[in-house]
């Protein structure tokens, strides 16, 4: 039984000064890839959903696909509801064994964001899960649309934030975005020193796709140690099977699950080849 908490595997990262890779799954064949990936590579990470993404992938039938996958790989792997707005549906994932949650209050006031992750906090310890949460706005959605701008994080109010919330790990918008990047980004590795430097909590980055390998590094050598992959991998499931389409080979629903598979393991093995250092 591997499945464990995000808490404990950020720690792990944080001993081998690390990220841990945090892959967005919607259907069988994205998870089979990204499990399929982290056990070639002997390498824990974390499978998530998003709570906007329920409308595509109903709860009851990705969640204990997703809490069984993790249990039955051959390394630790945590399940985390990401982007969680509701209490309600946090709930419903808690219930199905996710070990842990993050909860996006970025669009409240500082305060509003401050009670309602408590609030939320107080719901996963029941349930001994981890607890995200997140400050400063990122612009986009995961795996749709292009990238407007983000509001940056503002040091002072990430160490009053992390001071009255029982959170394990505090997601930064430093200029990373959701979706895909227009122009390449520019990321304020000035902001994300400082938020290290005064904040005494692991840091995660959101919007990893379209990020550089040597950017993804220099923000783990700066505090982060959770970052969420999901527009490349909704991307390389969508690219594998249209690749197959274009090609040659013989098409049909089984080619088709092998192409999206292969697709999304690739894609998930390189970036936790770039948040291992490997
Ligand atoms: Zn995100």
């Amino acid at each position: 039984m591997s499945l464990i908490t995000m808490k404990e595997l950020i720690k792990r990262a944080e001993e081998k000064n690390i990220a841990v890779g945090a892959f967005n799954v919607a259907n069988m064949e994205m998870l089979i890839g990204a499990v399929t990936a982290a056990e070639k590579l002997n390498t824990p990470i974390i499978i998530q959903i998003a709570e906007s993404r329920l409308a595509y992938s109903p709860l009851y039938m990705i969640a204990p696909m997703m809490v069984e996958a993790a249990k039955k790989a051959s390394v630790p792997i945590a399940v985390n509801f990401d982007h969680g707005k509701t209490r309600e549906n946090i709930l419903k994932a808690l219930e199905y064994g996710f070990t842990s949650v993050m909860f996006d209050g970025s669009s409240l006031s500082l305060d509003e964001n401050i009670r309602e992750t408590n609030a939320v906090a107080a719901v996963a310890r029941n349930f001994g899960a981890t607890v995200e949460a997140e400050l400063g706005v990122l612009s986009g959605n995961e795996g749709e649309g292009d990238v407007a701008k983000s509001l940056y994080t503002k040091p002072g109010d990430a160490v009053l934030f992390a001071d009255k919330t029982d959170i394990d790990c505090l997601a930064v918008a430093i200029g990373n975005a959701h979706g895909k990047y227009v122009k390449t980004p520019n990321l304020q590795f000035d902001i994300l020193k400082e938020i290290h430097e005064r904040v005494d909590l692991p840091l995660v980055l959101h919007g990893g796709t379209g990020i550089s390998p040597e950017d993804f590094q220099k923000c783990i050598s700066l505090g982060i140690r959770k970052i969420n992959i999901a527009t490349a991998n909704f991307e390389a499931c969508m690219t594998g099977a249209f690749n197959l389409f274009e090609g040659e080979g013989p098409r049909n629903y089984f080619t088709m699950n092998e192409a999206m598979v292969e697709s999304v393991r690739e894609t998930v093995e390189n970036h936790i080849k770039i948040f291992s250092f490997m």
